[in-house]
């Protein structure tokens, strides 16, 4: 890949949030962070400058790369908007929590009847914040990941999200090493991908989405 992203300040968000239900409990998504990490060595290689937000994984830090691990959804919200301002182009991969439980205990919860219920409050949105808070300069990129009528609620997000592009694709995607990818943009035609690994599918979406 050419040096493309020279001088250029890149935000990635990657891997799931944990929302803590006790001190050993958790709600959290399905999401290794590969495609996060990816898309942050491949925009390193171009070479960009770049800050990668990941929740919970197992990966090691990129070369070369300023990584900041966090947990919850709260955490991620608040280091992304610190860096947003300084940014130029920005990828949301993170499987954010839409959800947290509303009371985290202090102590384990032990069991006790038959059934119990959790109460839930909606997290902020990362993504329509920044969407919100977008200057012209600014490229904002988003993902989709649906279980069905994939190309519709992507194109809903782009619009409600005012992302410039989503990139959207299925449920064999999470924890693979590979996977296809659909690119939608805001204006103009969306680009299929092929199934590739997940290196080769973030060199190809740095390349649509900065040209
Ligand atoms: O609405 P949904 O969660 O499907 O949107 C997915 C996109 O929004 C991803 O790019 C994800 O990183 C981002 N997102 C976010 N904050 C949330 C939920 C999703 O940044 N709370």
């Amino acid at each position: 890949m050419p040096k493309s992203l020279r001088h250029k300040h890149i935000l990635i968000t990657a891997g799931p949030t944990w929302e803590m239900l006790d001190p050993v409990r958790f709600l959290s998504n399905r999401s290794s962070g590969q495609m996060g990490f990816a898309l942050a060595k491949a925009a390193k290689r171009a070479g960009a400058q770049v800050t990668l937000v990941t929740g919970p994984v197992t990966l090691p830090d990129p070369k070369g790369v300023r990584v900041i691990r966090v947990v919850s959804a709260r955490d991620m919200h608040r280091e992304c908007l610190k860096h947003f301002p300084k940014t130029d182009i920005v990828i949301m991969t993170a499987a954010v929590a839409d959800y947290r439980p509303a009371n985290v205990a202090t102590h384990k919860i032990k069991k006790t009847g038959k059934s119990m219920t959790i109460k839930l409050v909606r997290n902020p949105d990362i993504l329509a914040t920044l969407g919100k808070r977008k200057t012209k300069k600014q490229l904002l990129a988003g993902f989709a990941l649906e279980s069905r009528n994939m190309m519709a609620y992507a194109k809903d997000k782009l619009r409600r999200k005012k992302c410039d592009v989503i990139v959207a694709n299925g449920v064999p995607a999470i924890n693979a090493r590979a996977s296809s990818a659909v690119l939608i943009f805001k204006n103009s035609p969306s680009i299929k991908i092929p199934q590739s690994s997940k290196a080769q599918l973030a060199v190809r979406i740095l390349k649509n989405i900065v040209g």
